[in-house]
């Protein structure tokens, strides 16, 4: 029984937002977990860009069995693939492919080649924002692993948000991290990563739009370089 199926008078999910959000700043990942499981139960999954498995295994180890939902854009890199294959293989989660309505080959049939190139907001939205808006409509909470340091738009979110245009909560327990953190937890732990990040990737999307960065460049620069986009959407 989660705390939200307590004899208690029904609590309003906004409500419960924001004392959570007050509650839980600047609390470790594992205690901000530990609340999300035992509020949502199984109404709450999570989602992996399969770039790196440290959030996976934190909250496997809370909950395991906990659906991991995976945007198959049909434009990941082979490595990005593989790295969902391994996943699957060595943590105790349940991994879900998300599909877009349109696979690549219908998309291009109807709106023409590359849209990635000529219109990514598009592109983005047809085959990340709007299946995984899909995807989460089971759910009344997502886990997600973004950080406040990967870009702009990320810096002042808060641990627990009220994900307004899903209607659902969010749960971004390592939002704290800095890349050491990160780094850290993958080395001591022995965390699966995609081998991309020991190629030059620091930051992995779709294959037409990730390129390699140089030392000492910002790590999202190759991710929509020369574009001036920064966010696929999923998180705005
Ligand atoms: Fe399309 Fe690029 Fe967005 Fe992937 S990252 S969905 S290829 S625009």
């Amino acid at each position: 029984m989660t705390l939200l199926e307590t004899d208690r008078p029904a609590l309003d999910l906004e409500d419960i937002v924001e004392s959570a959000a007050a509650a839980l700043a600047g609390a470790p990942a594992r205690e901000v977990i530990r609340w999300a499981a035992a509020t949502f139960g199984d109404r709450i999954c999570l989602t992996s860009s399969m770039s790196d498995a440290a959030l996976i295994h934190l909250v496997s180890r809370v909950k395991p069995g906990i659906d991991v939902l995976f945007v198959d854009t049909g434009y990941h890199f082979a490595e990005t693939v593989g790295t969902r294959d391994a996943v699957e293989a060595v943590y105790p989660v349940n991994v879900i492919d998300v599909r877009p309505s349109r696979t690549v080959e219908e998309q291009e049939a109807a709106l023409g080649p590359r849209l990635y190139g000529r219109n990514p907001d598009l592109c983005c939205h047809l085959r990340k924002v709007e299946p995984l808006g899909r995807a989460l409509e089971g759910y009344m909470a997502w886990f997600s692993g973004i950080r406040r340091d990967e870009t702009a738009a990320r810096r002042d979110r808060r641990v627990v948000e009220w994900d307004r245009r899903r209607g659902m909560v969010k749960v971004n327990p390592i939002l704290d991290w800095t890349q050491e953190e990160m780094d850290n937890y993958v080395e001591d732990n022995g965390i699966l990563v995609n081998p991309l990040h020991h190629d030059g990737y620091p930051s992995i999307g779709c294959e037409p739009c990730t390129r390699p960065v140089a030392p000492g460049e910002d790590p999202r620069s190759g991710r929509w370089a020369g574009t001036g986009k920064t966010e696929c959407g999923i998180h705005l």
